[in-house]
């Protein structure tokens, strides 16, 4: 599946680009707890923003290798739900979609449901 190797370098280069981000986020969120005590309320407030962002980078870099796995299976494009191919216009935009768009607008609608 020679074209999937372009995709996969594309992955594996964003999967390093979030994990240095991910190192300075944590970099910065420890230097925020070691700080002086009077800068504590305000750092932790920062340290909260930067967390978020860690958690999305994360999210991100799991997604990402999730689909790295995918590739190596030869189930990359697959949807995970209905098992139709995802539509290439979809894998464009988003390389690392699980779902085909039928079913990911279906798992969206039923999370809104309270
Ligand atoms: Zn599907």
């Amino acid at each position: 599946m020679s074209g999937n190797d372009a995709l996969r370098e594309q992955l594996e280069t964003k999967k390093a680009e979030l994990m240095a981000r991910l190192d300075r986020i944590t970099a910065n969120l420890r230097r925020g707890l070691e700080a002086d005590s009077k800068e504590r309320a305000k750092q932790m407030e920062d340290s909260e923003v930067v967390d978020a962002l860690g958690n999305e980078a994360r999210e991100e870099i799991a997604k990402i290798s999730a689909a790295l796995q995918r590739i190596e299976s030869d189930e990359f494009g697959i949807c995970t739900e209905c098992g139709v191919k995802i539509h290439p216009d979809r894998l464009a935009a988003y390389p690392y979609a699980e779902e085909c768009i039928e079913c990911a607008e279906f798992a969206e609608r039923r999370r809104s449901i309270p």
